[in-house]
């Protein structure tokens, strides 16, 4: 079998040797529960765990009491938003998120709205950006939460998170981010940026899956989250479940191996991807003028579907960037909401790179693509019409 190209970071990535290194060990040999205190096994498997907290605190900058380990970001969602929803109705029923978050938060606010809350979704320009003023003005008195992501998984659009914490802080708002891709791939230093509330997944920065955590800034007025999974009393009570220490260990090695030069290869190769891409006719880049991930790249390649396009390349591994309901493709929500049109939408595709990523790939992989572009074009009925001038 032919070896794949993996371009689909932003969807899970390979776990990095040392990881799995520093996992073994409580997969082969300490297999205790970590909340068995009374021997030894257990002590240390405890010990492996408030090390990994530390070590995630340092990467992020903020306390180890900060931090809540649980199965991921989806799990770090369900429980802010529900748990803000339910302790603070009293103030307020009134959300404001964006409309390209990930499903994760638009599917539990669609809950929170069935059970009586009112969200704001904000709009978004042609490059992902919200506007500060709408969003300032969208701050009511009885708004209880902004939810906005950092960085958006399908485009690599990175959000002014300084600029926002700070409208949230004026305004005595709480403010959630959902940093599932931005984290790994940037530092975030939350002593610098004053965000309150933060999730995080393993498998997206070279660690294991299954796992993740949420910080929770401890404030002088405590923020109350209810939590979601009750039980032994894991987490301080915050979230029940036995610790899976081996995914613990290997979070916290992941976050910790993250390196500038790394990423900053990772652009480098983007870039070369890019520029051998948009050398065909009829192709952009969704976000192009925006801050971005140094990884992603959401192209368009118009008037060809992006499935096709991918069913051609079997050694690729990348992604439309739209969800899959039952076997029907719809075109990406957030390259919607940006105001592209759904022909555009379903001709993109998503190309994440990773730090494994390598010069020899990127190539191989410009040169199917390249290929395969214009093989589907030759073919298509609707390309003469957009040669011809018939159709834009
Ligand atoms: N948020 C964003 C921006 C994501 O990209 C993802 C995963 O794709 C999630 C949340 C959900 O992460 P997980 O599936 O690890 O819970």
């Amino acid at each position: 079998m032919k070896e794949i190209i993996y371009l689909d970071n932003n969807a899970s990535t390979k776990i990095k040797e040392h990881v799995w290194e520093e996992m073994l060990p409580y997969l082969k040999d300490n297999y205790a529960n970590a909340s068995s205190l009374y021997h030894r096994m257990g002590r240390e498997a405890n010990a492996a765990i408030e090390t990994s907290r530390k070590q995630l605190a340092s990467a992020l900058n903020c306390q180890p009491k900060e931090i809540f380990f649980n199965s991921g970001a989806t799990e770090a969602i369900n429980t802010v938003l529900t748990g803000i929803f339910k302790n603070y109705q009293n103030k307020g029923k009134h959300i404001i998120s964006v409309k390209t978050e990930h499903k994760a938060v638009l599917e539990t606010l669609k809950q929170l709205e069935y059970a009586g809350a009112e969200v704001s979704y904000l709009d978004v320009d042609a490059q992902g950006a919200i506007n500060l003023e709408a969003l300032e003005k969208s701050i009511r008195a009885d708004t209880i939460l902004l939810c906005v992501m950092a960085a958006n998984n399908e485009t690599g659009m990175i959000h002014p998170l300084k600029e926002i914490s700070q409208i949230c802080q004026n305004k005595a708002l709480l403010f959630f981010c959902d940093a599932t891709q931005y984290i790994g791939k940037n530092k975030l230093d939350l002593a610098d940026i004053p965000i309150d509330m933060v999730c995080l997944s393993a498998h997206k920065f070279h660690g294991p899956k299954g796992i993740g955590a949420l910080f929770i800034r401890r404030k002088s007025k405590p923020i109350q989250v209810t939590p979601l999974i009750i039980g032994g009393g894991q987490e301080h009570g915050f979230r029940a479940g036995t610790y899976p220490v081996a995914n613990i260990v290997g979070l916290a090695a992941a976050i910790s191996s993250f390196s500038f030069e790394e990423q900053e290869k990772v652009r480098y190769l983007r870039g070369l991807l890019e520029k051998s891409l948009l050398q065909l006719d009829a192709v952009y880049i969704h976000a192009h003028q925006s801050n971005r991930l140094s990884n992603t790249s959401a192209i368009c390649f118009r008037h060809i579907l992006a499935s096709e396009i991918m069913s051609n390349c079997p050694t690729l591994a990348l992604s439309s960037g739209s969800a899959c309901v039952s076997g029907m493709r719809d075109p990406s929500h957030v390259l919607l909401a940006m105001g592209v049109s759904e022909a555009d939408a379903k001709s993109t595709i998503r190309f994440s790179l990773s730090s494994f990523s390598t010069e020899k790939e990127i190539q191989l992989a410009v040169s199917m693509i390249t290929k395969v572009v214009q093989k589907l074009r030759d073919q298509s009925p609707i390309w003469q019409l957009f040669q011809a001038g018939l159709i834009t």
